[in-house]
């Protein structure tokens, strides 16, 4: 700054700031413009984007979460596409729809995006890659993107979804509903997501409501934080232990490919690792046994173990031994 005048530095940082100002306007009201060229409406609202808010008018009670990516947190923009982002932002969000059951209605769409955008992209191009991320999975989940807010910084990038969903005539499925001796089942296989699956996320939407409607659930929970912590999560959310007989765990190939690389064993990887986003479920026996013959969704459904009145994690030896499971998992923060 030694070599500025006062004069230049006062015009310099007033014309930076009136740059900067301009700037953000037109990248919003592009962003505007190209969203209303390209996000589709829906008959579910009743005043949708364009307005000061939106109007809902649901049907049944209203489920709604909210999530929070950031840069140098959860993704490095710099090593994914913001499509990548786009989807795996919308697809946390479908994902707690599905673990409480509720049909998926609207989104709510938050982003903070660096002036300058990154090193390949425009600010207004990483936004428009964002959106482009988002649209296909809330297309073939029956979402609307119904409003949001854009803003612009000398930072870097983060995307807040909420989602709001519906829960269905039996009700949203909750974590707390689990009984002793509920049979604890897993849709999909686990482990290895950082191989691919944490970007590709596949929310188990309408398999939650297929199973919610045709089967009586207790409680049920996603995947994200590994199947250790988020068994333990369940258990605890609903005054109970969980035991689980490791050998059943089924695990995917990247757990495997990811354990000859780490040294660890596939099934570490599926306890541990998350962001598998499959769902884990607490079904009375008679129920877990008729979902298990059935096998009605395009995933495998498994039974991994079972609740206990005993509180905590436990893995259960082929001599029906009891030992204690560490809870370990990764943590996001509050996922809730
Ligand atoms: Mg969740």
């Amino acid at each position: 700054m030694s070599g500025l005048s006062l004069f230049d530095r006062l015009e310099r940082e007033t014309t930076t700031t009136r740059w900067v100002q301009i700037d953000f306007v037109g990248l919003e009201s592009q962003l505007i413009a190209w969203i209303h060229q390209n996000v589709p409406g829906s008959s579910q609202l009743v005043v949708g984007l364009g307005d000061d808010a939106a109007v809902l008018k649901p049907n049944g009670a209203q489920v709604v979460t909210t999530d929070l990516l950031t840069d140098g947190v959860d993704f490095l923009i710099e090593e994914v596409t913001p499509e990548q982002i786009g989807h795996k932002a919308l697809g946390v969000n479908l994902s707690d729809l599905a673990a409480m059951a509720a049909s998926p209605r609207a989104a709510f769409v938050s982003l903070v995006l660096p002036q300058s955008g990154t090193k390949q992209l425009s600010a207004l191009d990483l936004a428009i890659g964002l959106y482009r991320g988002m649209l296909p999975l809330a297309q073939e989940h029956g979402l609307t993107i119904a409003g949001g807010d854009t803003n612009s910084w000398d930072g870097p990038s983060a995307i807040s979804i909420t989602a709001v969903g519906e829960a269905t005539a039996r009700g949203p499925l909750t974590r707390s509903g689990g009984q002793p001796g509920d049979q604890l089942l897993v849709t999909g296989r686990l482990g290895g997501s950082i191989l691919g699956r944490h970007l590709q996320v596949e929310p188990r939407v309408s398999e939650a409501l297929l199973l919610h409607e045709k089967y009586e659930l207790h409680a049920g929970i996603d995947i994200s934080d590994g199947l250790a912590l988020d068994a333990s999560r369940l258990a605890e959310a609903s005054g109970l232990g969980a035991v689980l007989d490791l050998p059943a765990v089924p695990t995917t190939d990247a757990a495997h490919t990811l354990g000859e690389q780490s040294g660890r064993t596939a099934l570490d990887h599926a306890l541990a690792d998350g962001e598998d986003f499959e769902l884990l479920l607490a079904v009375p026996p008679a129920e877990a046994q008729r979902m298990i013959d059935d096998q009605p969704l395009p995933v495998p459904i498994t039974r991994i173990g079972e609740f206990t009145k005993q509180h905590g994690l436990w893995q259960r030896a082929d001599n029906g031994q009891l030992s204690p499971l560490p809870a370990q998992g990764f943590e996001h923060g509050a996922d809730e």
